[in-house]
């Protein structure tokens, strides 16, 4: 299953510590929020996203699943929070 990047633009605060640790997909714009890479992730990228993910200090950051077609899913939960989906 592919991924790709997610950002909640209101629980994010600008910190740039994803983009310290995947500046292959994440850059700053001029006041210090994420401008994401939107392409599916290629396998060997994963983890590393997943690091900026974990280490997000606002849990902003999401790693989504995509179909085939493109569409996103809900964003990933860390294990033991499926429960908390409807
Ligand atoms: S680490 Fe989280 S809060 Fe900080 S800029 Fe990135 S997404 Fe936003």
């Amino acid at each position: 299953m592919k991924r790709r990047l997610r950002v909640d633009p209101i629980a994010c605060k600008a910190h740039g510590v994803c983009a310290e640790l995947f500046p292959e997909r994440i850059r700053l714009d001029d006041w210090g929020y994420p401008v994401l890479d939107d392409r599916p992730l290629p396998d060997e990228l994963v983890e590393h996203a997943r690091r900026a993910v974990d280490a997000c200090p606002r849990t902003a950051l999401h790693l989504v699943p995509i179909d085939e077609r493109g569409a996103r899913g809900r964003p990933e939960l860390p294990a033991g929070d499926e429960q908390l989906l409807p």
